[in-house]
């Protein structure tokens, strides 16, 4: 019954304290899983030749931003149930990301009916990313080889790239090679994925743009104009930024409590703006968390409150978490020395 991230279920032990609906995983199965991984991320730590520019998509970006920014402009002007709107929006749409895409279908990091599998594709169209089997694809390259040419935004190679640089240029050999090396069975044979993949850009169209537009339009008579710069490309561009801010910012500035080898940090802001996903030293070392973070609660970790309210509706079930004795080791084994007590406040005090 009880699935892991990692490993058989015979070695998962399950933690009363901790809830009847998670699992957690033992240290031996963090070790067998990094041990597997470990030799092919010294294959992708190879020079990098300038990539070719992709002048279409620098345009579509630089475009998209103008936009935007023309948006904030508008907020003066626009109604403030417009204001309100975009924001539950953009925070929709985020979670759609954090919840949907990243920690559902990503990680698999808990298990979803069908009802909760439909609402978190619904809410990640509303952000306007890559389909699904893109976004995932990247994304679990980007945790099998950090910081190696094979990750599609390597931060090593500094913010803008690992921001917004990454998707102005095509990927680097690397990314594409080990990208066919990622299993995305789980993918590939969903139906529900399938069926979103075919309708995607109608869906993209739909839940991004003419409903966000349309219905400040409609239900309280804004400006159309208005509502097109406010409510789509403003909200929109936000919504595209904090997301890159996880591969940039969480990549770059911050403590490293859980493992100071390697590159990811655990950012505040990151995490306040991306609905919890800035606890990003802790989230490389336990990408199979449900919650993406130790620390934070609900505060500063919203997608973690909304999945426990599915998991108490029984739409969210299996949520994975590691023991607390285990995260304990780990920090201490690894850490940089700034974890050592974890109160769910949102703050870690220095410890060692
Ligand atoms: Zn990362
Ligand atoms: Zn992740």
């Amino acid at each position: 019954m009880i699935q892991t991230g990692a490993g058989t279920t015979t070695q998962a032990e399950t933690d009363a304290t901790l809830g009847k609906h998670r699992t957690v995983l033992t240290e031996d199965m963090v070790r067998k899983r990094k041990k597997s991984t470990m030799a092919e991320e010294e294959l992708s730590r190879l020079p990098y030749s300038k990539s070719k520019i992709i002048w279409s998509n620098v345009l579509y970006i630089v475009i998209l931003h103008g936009l935007a920014v023309r948006g904030l402009f508008y907020l003066p002007t626009a109604k403030y149930q417009t204001i309100i709107f975009a924001y539950i929006v953009a925070g929709i749409g985020g979670f759609g990301v954090t919840g949907g895409v990243h920690r559902y279908f990503t990680h698999r990091s808990f298990k979803a009916k069908i009802p909760l599998q439909i609402l978190l594709l619904a809410c990640y169209t509303v952000s306007g990313q890559n389909t699904v089997p893109d976004w995932v694809r990247d994304h679990r390259v980007h945790h099998k080889f950090s910081e190696t040419n094979a990750d599609p935004h390597n931060a090593s190679r500094g913010f803008f790239f690992s921001h917004v640089g990454w998707l102005m240029q095509r990927k680097h050999p690397e990314v594409s090679k080990r990208g066919r090396t990622v299993d995305m069975s789980d993918i590939t044979n969903d139906p529900v994925i399938r069926f979103h993949t075919k309708y995607f850009t109608l869906l993209k169209l739909l839940l991004c743009f003419i409903l966000p537009i349309a219905i400040p339009v409609l239900a309280w008579t804004e400006n159309f104009i208005v509502s097109v710069f406010v409510a789509g490309f403003l909200r929109y561009v936000y919504n595209l930024n904090v997301t890159w801010s996880v591969n940039s910012v969480a990549h770059i500035w911050g403590h490293k409590p859980y493992d100071k080898r390697i590159q990811p940090v655990q950012n505040l802001i990151v995490s306040v703006l991306s609905l919890g996903e800035g606890w990003h030293n802790y989230h490389h070392v336990f990408p199979w968390d449900y919650r993406a973070a130790e620390i934070g609660g609900y505060l500063l970790n919203t997608t973690t409150m909304w999945l426990d309210f599915f998991a108490g509706l029984g739409w969210a079930y299996d949520l994975k978490t590691p023991s607390e004795h285990l995260v304990q080791q780990v920090a201490v084994n690894h850490g940089d020395g700034s974890w050592q007590v974890s109160d769910n406040t949102g703050s870690y005090n220095t410890g060692k």
